[in-house]
């Protein structure tokens, strides 16, 4: 919207309301009351239409000294204010709007939530916090309250309080925020970790599995404690559970299985485990990893021959590079330099994909995040699956 169209937006909402105030108290009021209450709505007019919304806001404010019927037209300039970034004008307008000892309090809480959103739109978390708290015991305002109260203790990063908040709203809302519960004690997990309490962390992603079992993140972070603390097969335990959950994560786990199998010196399991994780469903990096194993006790071309087999089933980039990087090791000098130009293309389009990509919104790129940076929602980027991904 132009600066124009908006200001001439603004100006006509109080206009549209003091004519109907107009007509529906026209007898009742005194011509000399009336003519004040248009004259500051003129002169608010004009201030707008000059462009000086300082002065126009004000020129409003003393309008409402007469006639507090002219609220909802306040939340409405304010509402407009917030939403065209200019957050100093609408905080200030909501403030003058609660100052007034006159509002009903319906209003006053309307107001309220409005400043509150101001608040939040400032970054100023502490005092939209405080704002929220005392809305939430207000029925009619308490999921917006709840909701707004989440996403602070996200920001702020006040697990504990993100986790109760959002079970007060799942209780009145009737929407599932188990997912996001569940993040919320990873997050309180990871920092168990980081102050050197497993024991806390392992307690917290079992809350995390018992709202949600599908968290992926919570089997990562419990396989990394019993990895860190040697205990190589409750790691591989826990990383099967996981690859039951979605395969697709293996990606992000493989190097710590072999590792977990090397320090048992367990070369045969690590075999078995990837056999049956290739019965369970497609991975190219099993596919590879497994390829591997073929390469070193069998030979290049079993290996180049599994890896051709799996192609074939399942298309995918990630096997195609393999293969031509075995073909160029095996290649005659004459046929190494196309099939280098071919290794190149393909790793060149390879690279440009994204590895993971949001299902909510479609945000992609190349790092794993739990909570996507572009909708906030959790949960929702996962690995690319087929041709161009995992
Ligand atoms: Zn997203």
């Amino acid at each position: 919207m132009s600066e124009w169209l908006f200001y001439l937006v603004v100006a006509l909402l109080p206009i549209a309301a003091v004519s109907g105030y107009r007509l529906g108290k026209r007898k009742k009021q005194p011509e000399r009351q009336e003519g004040a209450l248009s004259r500051r709505y003129f002169v608010g007019l004009n201030f707008l239409l000059n462009e000086q919304p300082d002065k126009a806001i004000d020129a409003f404010i003393k309008m409402l000294e007469v006639d507090s019927e002219t609220v909802e037209t306040h939340l409405a300039l304010g509402n407009l204010f917030r939403k065209r970034g200019e957050v100093d004008r609408a905080i200030r307008l909501h403030q003058n709007l609660i100052a007034r000892p006159s509002l009903n309090p319906e209003v006053r809480s309307m107001s309220l939530l409005e400043l509150g959103l101001d608040y939040m739109a400032a970054g100023l978390f502490d005092r939209a916090e405080s704002i929220f708290k005392e809305l939430k015991g207000d029925v009619k305002h308490k999921a917006i309250s709840l909701q707004q109260l989440m996403l602070i203790y996200q920001q702020t990063k006040d697990w504990e309080q993100a986790v109760l908040v959002a079970e007060q709203l799942q209780s009145i809302d009737n929407l599932d925020h188990g997912p996001e519960i569940a993040h919320f004690y990873c997050e309180l997990a990871e920092r168990q970790m980081a102050q050197g309490n497993p024991k806390q962390a392992n307690q917290s992603l079992k809350r995390a599995l018992a709202i949600d079992a599908m968290c992926v993140r919570a089997n990562i972070i419990r396989a990394a404690i019993a990895y860190e603390q040697g205990q190589y097969k409750q790691a591989i335990k826990v990383h099967r559970e996981l690859i039951k959950q979605d395969i697709g994560f293996v990606p992000e786990v493989i190097e710590q299985i072999a590792a977990s199998f090397q320090h048992l010196n367990d070369h045969k399991g690590y075999r078995v485990f990837l056999e049956s994780t290739l019965a369970q469903g497609h991975s190219p990096t099993v596919v590879l990893a497994y390829a591997d194993i073929l390469r070193s006790r069998k030979g290049d071309r079993v290996a180049a021959d599994f890896i051709t087999q799996q192609l074939q089933q399942k298309p995918s980039l990630k096997g195609l590079l393999k293969l031509i990087e075995m073909h160029i090791e095996h290649a005659q000098p004459s046929a190494r330099p196309s099939l280098e130009i071919l290794y190149d293309i393909v790793n060149r389009s390879y690279k440009t994909k994204p590895a993971y990509r949001c299902a909510n919104c479609g945000f992609g790129g190349k790092t794993l995040f739990w909570q996507c940076p572009s909708c906030k929602h959790w949960s929702s980027v996962k690995p690319v699956i087929g041709l161009e991904g995992e």
